[in-house]
């Protein structure tokens, strides 16, 4: 079988589909990878992503709200609180809202340059 293109490959990955027919969910539940694909049986919960998915929206998120917020208190006199208040829920919905289709793209990139490690 041949590697998928890359567009297809993300796109399967931020859809949190399955990487080699983008057609079965990844997950059951919020985070948790299923076993196999449901349409094509790819063996999909033996591939760990590791940490990549974290470090990628550490970096992401990291070198785009920042610098927002950054900007945002240099330009209003809020206090310390209030920063807080609205920055720490902003962090933390992007982070989860972007959790899963992050871990999705490296779940889709492994099985498009690592394939030896799920035909095994
Ligand atoms: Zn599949």
């Amino acid at each position: 079988m041949t590697t998928p293109a890359l567009p297809s490959l993300l796109r399967a990955g931020l859809r949190c589909r399955c990487p080699r027919c983008g057609e079965g969910a990844l997950y059951t539940g919020f985070m948790r990878v299923v076993d196999h694909c449901s349409v094509c049986g790819l063996e999909i919960a033996r591939n760990d992503s590791g940490d990549g998915p974290a470090v990628f929206l550490i970096f992401i998120l990291g070198f785009t709200i920042v610098p927002v917020a950054l900007l945002v208190s240099l330009r209003v006199d809020w206090p310390l609180w209030l920063h807080v208040l609205i920055w720490g829920p902003v962090i933390m919905g992007a982070t989860v809202g972007m959790l899963r289709p992050a871990k999705g793209v490296t779940i889709a990139l492994q099985y498009g340059y690592r394939r030896d490690e799920f035909d095994t």
